[in-house]
């Protein structure tokens, strides 16, 4: 391939600009450093026109054009199989892209989708205005209910959206008996696997023994978060473990052109390596402060799953609490519910006079953040289970503890000193 793309491209190259652009030299193979190489490519040069007409794009056999893979992305895709347990990956340009691949590539016209009420609030809102406007229908259900979950399967459902735990309210669902109701029923299950980054759990292999007897059949992970790791890149994957599953999301993946860019894979491929180290610290730090909150005045509830007493606590401990020696690894994030009786506005003056802990969106980054949110507009059912007042999330990073704790202290105290 090498030779005959050197004898053709040697002879017309007489102009500078043109010796520029169709340069003969090729550095020496043998190359090897810790870092893959940055390939960047929309067009992808074919040795021939044979290469041209016969190569496929659907597997990772050849290269066809940059949408459809290079080698920079194909290293990212199969590192992610390894993290999640799967076989197959489609990387889109962020965790949003994700759900709306799957949902869009597995869905029609009379469908129905299932979504828990806690899940990420634009999967809900995307389902309610998109998927609508492609008369598919979609259900909330209670995460904490199986029969509810057992009661909305219809014989149009088609997808069940999972998450676990639940955005921003933190309830970990019956992960196994909901997979094991919607197997039982034939319905294709998606995880959002955010939160686990495959590390808080196996989502191929929820039992947890490496037998895989039950799983998933998608888990899709925002990689905006741990696996970036730097609050500087927006990306999402789509994985499964069927060949079958894996070609519709491909299709849709290239119909809709969900390409994404060398240099970000790039940033995703460099903080990979630690995501181990990262998440482990993250977690360790949120528990300490969760703890903590636990005993300061102004909160009368703190949601973290692997607090006992937590909405959940023991479906958590049932799919993590066995793993990584018994340790039960958990994300670095929490809410608080602070007291009915203080005002939404000093809620915000508490979020306001916090110093070290950011008012932004997202999560996994090395700065902790912190977000106010209002539950009543977020949920559509009753959450007995979530004492009254005003909930805040906060997303811990890589600050040491007794900072954070001190910041949270000197902000509570300003905010909801008694007047
Ligand atoms: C952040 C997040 C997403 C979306 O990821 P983006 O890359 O920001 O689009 C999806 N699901 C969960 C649970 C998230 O936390």
């Amino acid at each position: 391939m090498g030779a005959r793309y050197h004898r053709r491209m040697k002879t017309p190259a007489t102009d500078l600009s043109t010796r520029l652009i169709h340069l003969d030299y090729q550095p020496p193979a043998g190359f090897m450093a810790p870092a893959p190489a940055v390939h960047k490519a929309s067009t992808v040069i074919f040795p021939s026109v044979a290469a041209m007409r016969t190569r496929q794009w659907m597997d990772k056999s050849s290269y066809t054009y940059g949408l459809h893979g290079t080698p920079t992305t194909f290293i990212l895709e199969e590192r992610l199989c390894a993290l999640e347990g799967g076989l197959q990956c489609v990387l889109v340009p962020s965790g949003l892209a994700a759900i709306a691949n799957v949902s869009l590539a597995l869905l029609k016209a009379g469908d129905e989708v299932l979504i828990p009420d806690n899940a990420y609030g634009p999967n809900q809102s995307m389902a309610q205005a998109t998927l609508a406007q492609f008369g598919i229908r979609h259900v909330l259900y209670d995460p904490l209910d199986v029969a509810d979950l057992a009661a909305k399967l219809s014989p149009a459902t088609r997808l069940v959206w999972l998450e676990a735990p639940g955005s921003v309210t933190m309830e970990f669902p019956d992960l196994l008996e909901m997979v094991r109701l919607c197997k039982s029923r034939g319905v294709t299950t998606a995880l959002d696997n955010t939160w686990g980054a495959g590390l808080a759990f196996a989502p191929f292999d929820l039992m947890g023994d490496g037998s895989g007897s039950l799983a998933v059949d998608v888990s899709v992970h925002a990689l905006t978060k741990y696996p970036s790791g730097g609050g500087d890149v927006l990306m999402g994957s789509v994985i499964t473990r069927d060949a079958a599953l894996h070609l519709k999301i491909k299709l849709l993946h290239m119909h809709l052109g969900l390409g994404v860019g060398a240099n970000d894979v790039e940033a995703v491929l460099r903080s990979l390596p630690s995501i181990a180290l990262r998440y482990r610290a993250h977690d360790l730090a949120a528990r300490d402060l969760a703890r903590w909150m636990q005993q300061q005045s102004p909160v009368v509830q703190v949601l973290h799953p692997a607090l006992p007493g937590s909405p959940g606590h023991a479906h958590w401990q049932a799919v993590c609490g066995a793993l990584h020696g018994g340790e039960g690894w958990a994300a670095g994030l929490f809410s608080v519910v602070f007291d009915a009786r203080y005002s939404q506005h000093q809620v915000d003056a508490f979020c306001d006079g916090l110093r070290l802990f950011k008012l932004g969106y997202s999560w996994g980054g090395p700065m902790s953040l912190v977000v106010p949110y209002d539950i009543a507009s977020m949920r559509h059912r009753p959450v007995p289970h979530l004492q009254p007042g005003h909930v805040v999330r906060f997303s811990v990073g890589l600050e040491a503890v007794q900072d954070l704790q001190q910041d949270l202290q000197q902000a509570m105290q300003c905010a909801f000193a008694p007047a």
